[in-house]
């Protein structure tokens, strides 16, 4: 089991969820161990910005990096897809200080770094086993990781509104690449009409739309397509701490659990783990069969385009 990066430098056009500002999003593949950094393209000599849980210092809407006074925000759904395709090395270079929302979830992502293919590198995918468990709370709000062979997200959500059915509040993946592509990356982001309202006047959320979000007024779903799957508000806060967690600097061994937990609270659950060397150990596996997460092979991830 080796480290992976892509074949080919890819790039891709959006807009920026609060400056509405078209964004221009490039992704190139690194030598072993340099693991995910940002660059910003608009700023002349910018240093780069490690994919780091440290870095991150404001958790409001998302989870944002700052380096050197340079910011680059909203990493979580880029994270996540770049998780879920088991990716290790990768230089993203992006226009302004916040990576394009795309529609809303990590699938735009996962489809464009499918086009440009992966490559297997000459040196062993590190991984971090959790060893044992660490919880982090905040009020009523918790997270935790445990020892667990493999990979698994537990999330419950206890939203009491009429558009969340209370039968759809909780969901679990055992993660392997094919179900995060399958069952998690369309997953979108949701917001209340009334807080979108409220950004709006404070100049944020300028891009913000039905075509980047499930938007909810007191009572329904507004988007006329409604839901991707009946649990997509759930589904997508896993994908949401799927990409807060890789800030851990290494896919992960472990069993994740969380109660309405958010950027801020995965944020905290990084921290403290990496704050004792006796919370893991960075392990790595001589072949695909004792490796206990399934990374779709090469060949099955490459999409001509
Ligand atoms: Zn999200």
């Amino acid at each position: 089991m080796n480290q992976r990066t892509i074949n080919r430098a890819i790039a891709i056009t959006g807009i920026g969820l609060h400056s509405g500002e078209s964004v221009d999003l490039e992704f190139h593949p690194q030598p072993i161990n340099t693991g995910v950094v940002f660059e910003r393209s608009d700023i002349v000599g910018c240093a780069p910005i490690p994919a780091s849980a440290f870095l991150v210092q404001d958790t409001m809407m998302s989870s944002n990096l700052v380096f050197g006074g340079t910011r680059v925000g909203t990493v979580e759904h880029l994270l996540s897809a770049i998780a879920g395709l088991g990716v290790d090395n990768l230089l993203i270079r992006v226009s302004a200080a916040e990576i394009p929302i795309m529609d809303g979830s990590a699938a735009p992502f996962v489809g464009l770094l499918l086009q440009a293919g992966f490559c297997e590198q000459e040196s062993p995918k590190k991984f971090l086993r959790i060893v044992r468990p660490v919880r982090v709370k905040i009020d009523d709000k918790w997270a935790e990781l445990r020892p667990y062979d493999g990979f698994e997200l537990n999330f419950e959500i206890d939203f009491d509104h009429p558009a969340f059915n209370k039968d759809y509040q909780h969901a679990q993946l055992r993660f392997s690449t094919h179900k995060f592509i399958e069952e998690l990356s369309a997953a979108r982001t949701f917001g209340f009409l009334q807080d979108i309202e409220t950004l709006r006047k404070n100049n944020l959320a300028l891009g913000g739309s039905m075509d980047n979000a499930i938007v909810i007024d007191e009572t329904r779903v507004l988007n006329s397509e409604g839901l991707r799957f009946a649990d997509e508000f759930v589904r997508h806060k896993i994908l949401d701490a799927l990409g807060d967690l890789y800030l851990i600097g290494y896919p992960i061994l472990g069993r994740f659990n969380a109660y309405k937990s958010g950027h801020a609270l995965n944020n905290l659950l990084v921290r403290e783990i990496l704050s004792d060397k006796n919370n893991f150990e960075i392990v790595t596996f001589d072949d695909n069969v004792t490796c206990p997460i399934e990374y779709l092979p090469l060949t099955h991830l490459t999409v001509e385009g």
